[in-house]
Formats: structure tokens, sequence, C-alpha cells
């Protein structure tokens, strides 16, 4: 039976491409790997996952992170590219995902990568707000993300998008409107990061001096969850809110600041669902009855149960039960 899983394995290429370092960004320390990998390392890392991953009908596609890799060599990019191509001829492996900054993507980009197997290629959009891109370091603008996601829905590759929130000069709004601008540009999946500091970048040192203060965790949820629905309506698919929990980040004393939460998606998800929930009226003498979609029962309730506790003191009884004929944060509400 075919299990529409899909699974990306990672082959992390820390900075390699990039122009300079963004302010925010200690990519090594994020992906805790150093170094480039060569052609051997990236057939045992595929080898490794493949070993693990259920191939049987699952969709497997192997994904370079962690840098610019349209910025890299040439020759370097068609070695990682005949590398990868060779693991799709030989294995489970049916594409590759690649992720680059906008302004490092053309025509003649494109047309190589037109060549091979490339599924997905993601942009690190950051921010639509030139002025937040300036503040953030990016060296690049608004317009280099429109016309790099056009030119790649264009050559008929899927669109990835990676936002975040919280960067320099960033308010409530422009994160909204970049949400909006972002999700005008159609892409398929979208990554949304709440900015963290991290020790060694430059936005460690302006936040040690005072020049930058990070969201508050409950500010960072919430903002998440105004921008999400955003890019539900549009049909994009959100595959990460929230950095990966990572053993170096959190224990070796390098994440100084930020809304860093290693459930960061089921606390955004908890509070959409509590949105939806806000206007049921209450009756303490009733059992709530809810029915909300199977895959969504435990955000519905809440991480640790939040949102069911908060209803608990509204109803003399709550209880929640799944259905595979609702989707999205569609529910049904019984008193009895
Ligand atoms: S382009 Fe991406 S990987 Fe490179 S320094 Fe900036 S944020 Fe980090």
């Amino acid at each position: 039976m075919k299990s529409n899983k899909h699974y990306t394995i990672p082959v992390f290429i820390p900075f390699a491409g990039c122009p300079f370092k963004c302010v925010f960004c200690d990519q090594n320390r994020i992906t805790s790997r150093d170094g480039l990998p060569s052609p051997g390392d990236i057939v045992r890392i595929a080898e490794t996952y493949l070993g693990t991953l259920p191939v049987d009908g699952a969709e497997i596609e192997i994904g370079f992170f962690g840098g610019t890799f349209t910025g890299l060599p040439i020759e370097l990019q068609k070695k990682y590219l005949d590398t990868a191509r060779t693991l799709i001829e030989n294995t489970a492996i049916s594409s590759i995902r690649l992720s680059t900054r906008p302004d490092r993507i053309d025509k003649q980009v494109i047309g190589l990568l037109r060549n091979y197997p490339v599924g997905t290629i993601e942009l690190g959009v950051q921010s639509l707000d030139d002025h937040v891109l300036q503040l953030s370091g990016r060296g690049h603008t608004a317009l280099d993300t429109l016309n790099a996601s056009r030119l790649i829905k264009e050559a008929g590759f899927r669109l990835g998008h990676q936002i975040m929130i919280g960067l320099p000069g960033d308010t409530r709004e422009t994160s909204m409107k970049t949400a909006s601008d972002s999700a005008a540009m159609r892409p398929d999946d979208v990554r949304l990061y709440p900015v963290l500091v991290i020790e060694g970048t430059r936005l460690a040192e302006d936040y040690h001096a005072g020049r930058y203060s990070p969201l508050p965790l409950d500010d960072a949820v919430r903002i998440a969850a105004d921008i999400i629905p955003l890019y539900e309506q549009a049909g994009a698919k959100i595959i990460r809110a929230g950095l990966h929990p990572s053993e170096e980040l959190t224990s070796d004393g390098k994440l100084l600041a930020g809304p860093y939460h290693p459930s960061f998606k089921e606390l955004v998800m908890t509070e959409l669902w509590r949105r939806e929930f806000e206007s049921l009226p209450g009756d303490r003498l009733k059992h709530l009855k809810l029915t909300v979609p199977s895959h969504e029962i435990n955000a519905a309730a809440g991480y640790r149960g939040q949102n069911k506790k908060l209803l608990i003191g509204k109803y003399r009884a709550v209880s929640f039960r799944g259905s595979d004929s609702l989707d999205g944060r569609r529910y049904d509400a019984v008193l009895d």
C-alpha cells in the first residue's frame, strides 16, 4: 500500500556559496556540521537514511540545506547534482530539493537546474520589507525574491519560501505584509522561523549592546498564528514552524535569547485552535463534545492540553473525538 509519506534526506553545506554571513545566521551551529560533504559523503548520508526509512511507496527527496546552493562554483554544483542524480537512478530517492538565496537565481542558474531531477527550490526569503532586509544584512531586496519566485514557478519547479519573524526592524505589520506578499507568490511550501540570537553572530553583538531585542515567545507564537492562515488560504503547506530542537544549540549555551521552544509549532497550532474555540459561549451545566479532524486532535486539545483546560473552565465536562470527514480547522460542537 502506498504510504504517501514524504521524507527529505538532508545534506548540509554550511555557509557554502553564501556571499557573507547574514546577521542572524550561524549556520555551522544551527546544523551542527562543519565542512563541505564530498560526493562519497553524500552517498553515505543517503544510504544511512535509506536504511531507516520505510521506502515502500514513500516519496523521498535529497535536500541540500544550510548554504546557498546556486552560489557554489558551477563545477561543485554539478558534482553534487550528478551525485544526487545517480542516487535517484539507483535508490528510492525520487527528486532533489535545494535551498538558496533569491539573488542567486537567474535564467542561467535555472537552465542548469533543469538538466537535473530537481523538484523543489527553496528561497531564503526571510522578509519582503527592504528596510528589514537591509538591517538584517541580507544584501538583496524584495524584488529579487519576486523575480526568483517567478523564474522558479515558470520553469515548473516547486517553490519553497523560508520566512523569519522578529528580524531587526520587524514589526507585526511588516511580518504580516511579508507573509501576504510571499503567499501571493504561491509557494508550494513554507518554513517559518522565529529569529533566535546565537552566540558568534552579528545579531548577538547587537543584542549584547542593547540594539536588538528578540520577540518574546508569546508574541512569536501569536504572529506565527496570524501568518499561517494566510498561507493556508493560498494553498501553501507549512512544513516547518520553529527551529528543530538541536542538542548543541540548547545545551552548549550558544543560544543566547529568543523565542526558542522545542514544540514551537504545537504552540502555534494550539493558539490557532484556541481562537477557533474562543466564541463558544460556555455552559457550566453541559458536557461539550467536540469533533475535530483526526490528525488535528492533539493540536485542538492544545499543547499539554491547554485548550482543553481553558474549555473545562466553561463547561461541566469537555471531550474530543477525531473524524476523518473533517479537514482544516473545522469542528462540530455538541452540548449534552
Ligand atoms: S544566505 Fe542563508 S545560509 Fe547563508 S549566511 Fe545568510 S542565512 Fe545563513
